[in-house]
């Protein structure tokens, strides 16, 4: 009987030496070419971004065994490991059997060639993951999700899972999705006319997160440092390359931090997981550098090596002034930044990543803590080239009085957030966190222009098919 052999990844095979020994491996056909003798297959099994070539002897297979190989079908191949004859490879592979596991008609299999528009390609997104590019996307999206568990495990921090379903809408972050079992044809309604959700199945209207902040607090205020790291939901209409209907949410929560601890975290935290990608998945950051952006190295090396200019909304406000150029929309003190703003800051006026901090508190969300001129209160954004807002955090208000002062003000729902009030009526602490984008961070690591193609399967306005 014939010895079981152990399959190999391509990625093992590709670093190892010349045995001489038989190998197995398994993967999707990514091209075939025919010479005189011999067929050669490019195999890739998704481990690196690299194929191992296969090389069979026509004389040694059944002819149409050979035939029904093309590209996109899955084989196994059985072979010795040898040296290379040819340029372009150090080693591959000499094969003895090939068994299919599933053939691909190369008529109608949508990647043949390369060159697709990215547009297409989100039209398959069930075979995109085949591609070099959404390969390589994808397994540094899982390198940096481990880099950022590693980061904050490193660092004494607890993952809290906080809730997707929340009783809370106070968040203020976005629109919100309904979760309901309510019949939609025959809606119950109570003698105003509003949506009765007594018999709904939480008894109380309930809609899915914009953000774990609320609770990551609650956690952070006994735990001492916590993070959450999950998915977030908005129902706004926003059409545009850097928003995503579903997206995931890092944020971390820290007792006894201040805003400038907490700015230091955030510049820290993201240098961090830069550096983790490009000393982890150079083959794949090689790619993306020479196929989607030129200079993306040079791009995230220049991070590394600056601080991050760290300015006021005041001073951001004067440097847009004085600016010798229209935009689109108005720059004046009270007004929230747009992307046009927050781009021309960090790409052109300062030409490094930014920290903006002292926001008016209008334009913030009711929990930031306020500051002694009565008009900004503690907040800090995080802007980056080519992508504008990636970090948006705060020190919290940790004061009962004046929490409560401005919840009445913004007439926020106050008998809903009792839980959140207490955490400063029972030992309250200066504390602070913030929210980094995961998919935003995703797009600044690979020089992807569009957040659709740096998550798996995108849900945006009208769009949620796979
Ligand atoms: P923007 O002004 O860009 O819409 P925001 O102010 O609504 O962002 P926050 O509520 O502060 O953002 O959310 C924290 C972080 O989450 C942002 O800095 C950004 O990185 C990310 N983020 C926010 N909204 C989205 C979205 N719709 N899709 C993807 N990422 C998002
Ligand atoms: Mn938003």
């Amino acid at each position: 009987m014939k010895k079981e052999i152990r399959r190999s990844k391509v990625k093992e095979l590709l670093n190892s030496e010349v045995t001489g020994k038989d190998v197995l491996v398994k993967g999707w056909v990514r091209t075939k070419r025919e010479s005189r003798n011999v067929v050669f297959i490019a195999l890739n099994d998704g481990s690196t971004i690299n194929n191992i070539q296969i090389v069979a002897e026509t004389s040694e297979f059944p002819e149409n065994l050979l035939r029904d190989i093309s590209t996109g079908g899955c084989i196994a191949v059985t072979g010795k490991l040898v040296e290379s004859q040819g340029k372009g490879q150090k080693v591959e592979i000499s094969a003895s059997a090939i068994e299919i596991y599933g053939k691909s008609d190369p008529e109608s299999y949508p990647l043949q060639k390369k060159g697709h528009s990215m547009e297409f390609l989100r039209e398959i997104a069930h075979l995109r993951f085949r591609t070099n590019t959404f390969g390589a996307v994808f397994r540094i999206r899982h390198t940096l999700a481990y880099a950022i568990h590693k980061y904050f495990n490193d660092k004494g921090f607890y993952y809290l899972h906080t809730p997707i379903i929340t009783g809370s809408d106070c968040e203020g972050a976005g629109e919100m999705f309904h979760v309901t079992t309510l019949d939609l044809k025959n809606i119950p309604l109570d003698e105003k006319g509003e949506v009765d959700f007594s018999n709904d199945f939480f008894g109380t209207e309930t809609n899915l997160t914009v953000s774990g902040q609320l609770e990551g607090e609650l956690g952070a205020l006994a735990l001492g440092e916590i993070y959450t790291f999950g998915p977030t939901f908005r129902a706004e209409n926003s059409n545009t390359p850097r928003h995503l209907a579903e997206f995931w949410m890092i944020e971390p929560e820290m007792a006894f931090y201040d805003i400038k601890d907490n700015m230091d975290l955030a510049e820290d935290f993201v240098k961090y997981l830069i550096r983790y990608i490009l000393e982890n998945c150079s083959d794949d950051l090689a790619f993306l550098n020479s196929n989607i952006y030129k200079g993306l190295i040079d791009r995230l090396n220049f991070v590394l090596e600056n601080e991050f200019r760290r300015i006021t909304y005041t001073e951001a406000i004067e440097a847009l002034l004085s600016a010798e150029r229209k935009w689109e929309f108005p720059v004046e003190w009270g007004r929230d930044l747009q992307a046009e703003h927050e781009r021309y800051l960090v790409e052109q006026y300062y030409k490094c990543p930014v920290i903006i901090t002292d926001y008016p508190k209008e334009i913030k969300a009711f929990y930031m803590k306020q500051n002694d001129d009565g008009k900004t209160v503690k907040a800090m954004d995080v802007l980056f080239p080519g992508i504008g807002e990636i970090i948006g955090g705060s020190q919290r208000e940790e004061d009962y009085e004046k929490l409560l002062a401005r919840i009445r003000e913004l007439k926020l729902p106050e008998k809903d957030l009792w839980w959140y009030l207490e955490t400063r009526k029972f030992g309250t602490a200066p504390h602070s966190g913030f929210g980094l984008g995961f998919e935003r961070l995703m797009l600044f690591i690979t020089g992807m222009s569009n957040i659709r193609d740096v998550i798996p399967f995108p849900r945006t306005p009208k769009n949620a098919e796979f």
